[in-house]
């Protein structure tokens, strides 16, 4: 019996299964043999009618290493440079988060928590705790330090004033537990603030984005679902916000902060259920759509992030269609696509290679991709997927 991780709720409806799946969709592989190889599982999303949350029930952990050679860092794209930007002015002018002690939860590269601290004149530190942490232990005169470890209930001593986590919860099977932790982590610090960024589903189903449910993000969220997360593990939530063009959420909760109702969501049950209607249909489409454009000259994926390694897997997985994928991050040019081995390269190539069409996996780049591509005069079109 399957029940829901968040609210134990029974009355749970798988809506979309695939097997084969590969486990990572921002593993950096050197070869093509070696992309071909990685590990698969089985997809098999399923939504809880209780409180909104999807999860991936066939999802298995131990399949996974987020150790070296992941790398989902998005810093490269101007849009995305500015997003992050407005983030963080916004964390500091409008919230508050000032001569604060930040700690990081899965800070990755530790680029958002050297913006908060290097921010003019916040007078912020930070910590960031990840264990797949790579550079110097310490920067900016010890005001930020990095941990190569999980933040848990063993760190209370810090006595945190501000918690932040980006894209960490989608891919915890348990979020439950990891909140708990999260709440005895601060028993020292009553006063902290919570802030979280992660993938909005509304978004996904609403607009049956058929490449944004994936094995490494097992656990998706709605404004309904997130706060009752929250309020589970004893943090009221505060707000919740949909950025970056709705696709993500921004949830703010204290631990002692007042109850509030959630927000009204979005029927997830019914999107889920037309999302599975629809699902064969789409995929029809997409294909029949790429197969059109094939025909006219080679077809390039523009961003190897999620979206476009999915949208491969699933749509090209014998690489007849589709010639490359297209990426500004200059460490995914040159490697290959885990599950596929569609080679990654630099918008530099699109010219040596000949490539007509491009489609833009993440419409928010439009505006960015087609001025690279005036810029370089290049005759390529790009093709905007909906
Ligand atoms: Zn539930």
């Amino acid at each position: 019996m399957i029940c829901c991780p968040v609210c134990d709720g029974k009355d749970v409806f798988p809506f979309l299964s695939r097997d084969d799946v590969p486990v990572h969709q921002n593993l950096l592989c050197e070869s093509e043999a070696s992309a071909r190889a990685v590990n698969t599982g089985r997809l098999q999303m399923t939504v809880c009618a209780t409180c909104s949350f999807v999860f991936n029930a066939a999802f298995d952990l131990s399949r996974l290493s987020y150790g070296e050679g992941y790398n989902n860092c998005q810093t490269h794209s101007p849009y995305f440079e500015a997003y992050v930007s407005d983030l963080t002015r916004g964390l500091v002018e409008e919230s508050g988060v000032r001569n604060a002690l930040i700690v990081e939860v899965g800070c990755g590269s530790g680029d958002f928590l050297r913006g908060l601290v290097n921010y003019p004149d916040s007078g912020n530190r930070g910590i960031g705790f990840d264990p797949a942490y790579t550079g110097a232990a310490t920067e900016l005169n010890g005001k930020l330090r990095f941990v190569k470890e999980y933040y848990g209930p063993e760190h209370a001593s810090l006595a945190a004033d501000v918690v932040v986590s980006r894209h960490v919860i989608e891919h915890v099977p348990q979020p439950i537990p990891l909140l708990q932790s999260l709440a005895k982590a601060l028993s020292g610090s009553s006063q902290a603030k919570v802030f979280f960024e992660t993938p909005n589903v509304d978004w996904i189903l609403s607009n049956q984005v058929v490449w944004d449910f994936f094995y490494e993000h097992c656990s998706l969220f709605n404004v309904r679902s997130i706060a009752y997360a929250f309020e589970r593990a004893s943090f009221p939530p505060k707000q919740t916000k949909l950025v970056f063009g709705e696709q993500y959420l921004w949830f703010e909760a204290a631990l002692n902060g007042t109850k509030t109702s959630p927000a009204a969501g979005a029927d997830t049950v019914a999107l889920a259920q037309a999302f599975g209607r629809n699902y064969e249909a789409n995929m029809k489409r997409a294909k029949q759509t790429l197969e059109a454009l094939a025909r006219k000259g080679k077809v390039a994926l523009w961003g190897a992030g999620a979206k476009g390694t999915t949208f491969a897997s699933i749509i090209d997985a014998d690489k007849t269609l589709i010639d490359c994928l297209i990426d500004l991050n200059p460490d995914k040019q040159s490697k290959y696509v885990p599950g596929t081995g569609h080679a990654i390269v630099s918008p530099k190539e699109i010219g040596v290679r000949g490539v007509k069409h491009a489609i833009l996996m993440n419409p928010n780049y439009a505006a960015e991709c087609r001025a690279l591509l005036a810029g370089m005069k290049s005759d390529c079109e790009l093709v905007m997927w909906s």
